[in-house]
């Protein structure tokens, strides 16, 4: 653990990329629901990369050609074509199940049947699913996919804050173990009856959303379906999540992660190889209300979004883990949320807390 100062080191060349970032592409008008952060690739070999806007956010894939694999480079570029294309599918696919605000998605269905009968899901769904109930143990609760009664209060682009009775009755409905999760006796995605896992929201007005922790997963998806078209260096930026493949004890990529103040500041830099970087921001969704900042990350013992941090990056193996901490620390606060990732192995993170300190994990590696 090294809490430090919260002056960062900027490098040339990535504060260069940064600013690059911001002049193509960067849409002040698009919905990002997490905080931002750079890649820089530390390769001359050619990429091929498709900047698209999927699950309301601004997904960037890249995947570096090696020419020993073919010598044909048109080859290998109409492979990472086609493997571009199937991680977009794979997006849409996520959303059209997970997605809370699709009628048809499987989570709607569970949302609608609250308080009812349990619904079939698929196994995809169900294993995400109680992931999230592990993060919600883990975090006490901070991390709560339940949230949504006190989220939906707040409203971005009207900037009102409702009214402390309203807040106070709407927690009442935010409960993890009100979501009900049962398998059927034979755990296996052929399970002789053909039967699927089912959820159950015990009670009428809870209700759930998966904002934290399905953009990702999607990510997760699209490196593995990128590896399995025999790629081994990409890289996949959803906004505020993103993860980096490089070749085998090769850092090919640099993640700069943006400075939550200044727009064109990074805090760090850090080398990255075959691992997700998730950051969880309080300046990417925000008003401000007479002085005080209100973003969209809620804690769901009071109703009122997290204001401990300014944001949290956490690095893992996995998008969706790290993607599901860095909204669990950003609530839990700098101390609680760096105790719980000391915990973890193969988990770092940096926090800068509300005064604008750096506090990192005992593993961190980047550079500032
Ligand atoms: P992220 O940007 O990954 O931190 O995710 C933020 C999104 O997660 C919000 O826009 C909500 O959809 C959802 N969310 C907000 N608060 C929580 C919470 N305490 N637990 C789980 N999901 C949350
Ligand atoms: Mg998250």
């Amino acid at each position: 653990m090294q809490p430090r100062g919260c002056k960062g080191s900027v490098q040339p060349a990535l504060l260069a990329f940064c600013l690059m970032g911001l002049l193509f592409g960067h849409s002040p008008t698009h919905a990002e629901r997490a905080a931002t952060q750079y890649l820089q690739p530390q390769t001359q070999q050619p990429t091929v990369s498709r900047d698209v806007s999927l699950m309301s956010t601004r997904v960037v894939f890249s995947i570096v050609l090696d020419n020993n694999i073919d010598n044909s480079t048109d080859n290998n570029t109409t492979s990472a074509e086609k493997a571009i294309d199937q991680a977009i599918n794979e997006f849409r696919r996520i959303e059209a199940v997970m997605s809370e605000w699709q009628p048809d998605s499987e989570v709607s269905r569970i949302n609608r049947n609250a308080g009812g009968d349990a619904v079939e899901i698929s196994f995809e769904l169900f294993r995400l699913l109680q992931a999230a109930r592990q993060i919600s143990t883990l975090s006490d609760g901070a991390f709560d996919i339940s949230f949504r009664s006190a989220g939906k209060l707040w409203d971005f682009r009207k900037a009102t804050v409702p009214e402390p009775d309203q807040v106070q009755q709407a927690i009442q409905h935010i409960d993890y173990r009100r979501l009900e999760l049962s398998a059927p006796a034979m755990d296996s995605e052929v399970s002789e009856q053909g039967e699927l896992p089912k959820a159950r929201i015990s009670h009428a007005e809870t209700s759930i959303g998966l904002g934290a922790i399905a953009k990702g997963y999607a990510v997760d998806r699209a490196a593995q379906l990128f590896r399995q078209a025999g790629f081994d260096a990409f890289s996949i930026n959803a906004g505020g999540d993103l993860y980096v493949a490089g070749r085998k004890d090769e850092n090919l990529w640099k993640v700069g992660i943006q400075h939550p103040r200044e727009r064109d500041k990074l805090m760090a830099n850090l080398p990255a190889s075959n691992l997700a970087v998730a950051t969880s921001g309080d300046y990417e969704r925000f008003f401000i209300h007479n002085g005080q900042r209100y973003s969209h990350i809620i804690n769901p013992h009071t109703g009122y979004p997290a204001s401990d941090c300014q944001s949290v990056t956490i690095i893992a193996e996995r998008a969706f883990w790290a993607d599901a901490l860095a909204t669990a620390v950003f609530v839990l606060g700098p101390s609680k949320g760096l105790a719980l990732v000391e915990t973890m192995n193969g988990v770092e993170t940096l926090i800068v807390d509300d005064q604008g300190e750096v506090v990192m994990s005992s593993g961190f590696q980047g550079t500032r």
